[in-house]
């Protein structure tokens, strides 16, 4: 009899656009730290850490133990966007951890708790505040799929699934995308400057300032200066999508404070709640915040189960040892890749700030070597345009030797999957499977 495949079950009812569990084909069923358990108990390392919602890893235990304490006294898990003692705590510690100490005021609002849904109440707000439409994006951006965030997204497929035409955005080159000698925002600041170039002045530029989905594309600290002076100078917002780089993935709280800039608006989610539950808020600054009381609403602003994990993931920042612990970390990962590197010097280069580092390779191999890694117990994602960079996002409270092994296993896949034969016939390094 024909084994039946883990996956059957997903293959035969669950919709055809399902993505992750092709790349990753198995049945997972537990999860701690930076390590996934599948139905079998074989153990993965995770390289991927839910693409940025797990900077603390899976179940951290002091976020658990809050979370299990709130539910186990009847605490409030559904409150739109009433007062509860949950989201108190949460905007006072935001403010306490994070805000006061790095000078900034922003006011916060709740929108519904993904993403995209932040982005979509950032450019909701910039338009009313300025009463213009257009806004700026970057080439190879990633803000979302609903439309407004779809717009501003660079990825060609995820567009063409919009099926309406995708407007009121303007696509300006990111830095570096005209090369290394070319300041690519001076073609911005031209078309801002002369009345005759035909682009309307926009309500607000978006940018990531390292562009995750689209390959891990680092923006300097002087492009990022340079963008806040233009924007100022213009009277255009300026929004950063923090929504993968924030929450310290490059080290610092927010991934804008190494170049010492303040953005109108941020948009956080993915990795605020800390514990893989969906919260997200719009940063504003005072001034901006115009909104009409109820003007943007939405059932799920008051999921208070993430206010609770939020709450305590934030007291981790208290001390400041974390963003040293993933600056360190990212060097680990930045040293494992020039080893690599000088092993093949012709095929691969790197990029990357923090805990969010990029291999770029040859056509086709990043793919093929996240599946020999996949194989071998070891969680990571692609990246980029045509899927050419190996994307390293591991939780920030990776341990050393998870570290080290899961950077053990990608080497040993990489190298395998670049020589065009198959990590079955040859192994370098022991599985990490239990
Ligand atoms: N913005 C950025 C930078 C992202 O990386 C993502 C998701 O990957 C989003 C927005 C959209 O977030 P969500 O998938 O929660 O809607």
């Amino acid at each position: 009899m024909k084994a039946v495949s883990p996956m059957e079950v997903f293959e035969r009812l669950e919709s055809n656009v399902r993505g992750y569990c092709r790349a990753f084909p198995a049945v997972f069923d537990r999860a701690l730290g930076a390590r996934l358990y599948d139905e079998h108990g074989r153990s993965y390392i995770d390289f991927f850490a839910g693409a940025g919602a797990l900077n603390y890893g899976h179940n951290h235990p002091a976020l658990k133990r809050a979370l299990l304490a709130y539910l186990q006294r009847d605490g409030v898990v559904h409150s739109l966007d009433m007062g509860t003692v949950a989201k108190r705590a949460l905007l006072e510690t935001f403010d306490q951890v994070i805000l006061s100490p790095r000078g900034l005021r922003y006011r916060i609002q709740f929108p519904g708790p993904t993403g995209t849904n932040a982005v979509e109440a950032a450019l909701k707000l910039a338009r009313k505040v300025t009463g213009r439409n257009n806004v700026v994006s970057f080439t190879n951006g990633f803000h979302g799929m609903t439309l407004g965030s779809l717009a501003l997204t660079g990825n060609g497929g995820k567009r063409a699934g919009a099926g309406v035409p995708l407007n009121n955005a303007t696509v300006m080159p990111f830095d570096g995308y005209l090369g290394e000698d070319t300041d690519s925002l001076s073609y911005l600041a031209a078309l801002l400057a002369d009345r005759g170039s035909g682009m309307d002045l926009p309500a607000a530029v978006i940018v990531e300032t390292i562009q995750a989905e689209g390959g891990v594309n680092v923006a300097s600290n002087r492009w990022l200066q340079r963008l806040r002076t233009l924007t100022q100078e213009h009277g255009i917002l300026l929004i950063v999508d923090d929504i993968q780089v924030g929450c310290g993935r490059t080290g610092p709280f927010f991934s804008f404070e190494r170049a010492g800039i303040a953005p109108d608006i941020v948009c956080l989610s993915k990795s605020l709640s800390g514990y893989g539950l969906p919260l997200a808020v719009v940063l504003i600054a005072p001034e901006y915040d115009q909104w009409d009381p109820g003007e943007h609403n939405g059932t799920f602003r008051g999921h208070n189960p993430a206010f609770i994990t939020a709450t305590a993931a934030l007291e981790l920042w208290r001390d400041g040892g974390l963003s040293e612990r993933v600056v360190n970390a990212g060097l680990e990962v930045e040293r494992a890749f020039d080893r690599l590197i000088t092993m093949h010097p012709e095929a691969l280069s790197q990029r990357g700030l923090g805990l969010i580092r990029g291999l770029m390779c040859p056509p086709h191999i990043a793919t093929r070597a996240a599946q020999l890694a996949f194989e071998r117990g070891l969680i990571i994602e692609t990246a980029g345009p045509s899927d050419e960079i190996l994307k390293v996002l591991p939780p920030l409270l990776i341990p050393n030797e998870d570290l080290a092994a899961g950077l053990d296993i990608l080497g040993s896949c990489v190298t395998r999957a670049l020589r065009g034969s198959d990590m079955r016939t040859a192994t370098t390094s022991a599985p990490p499977h239990a």
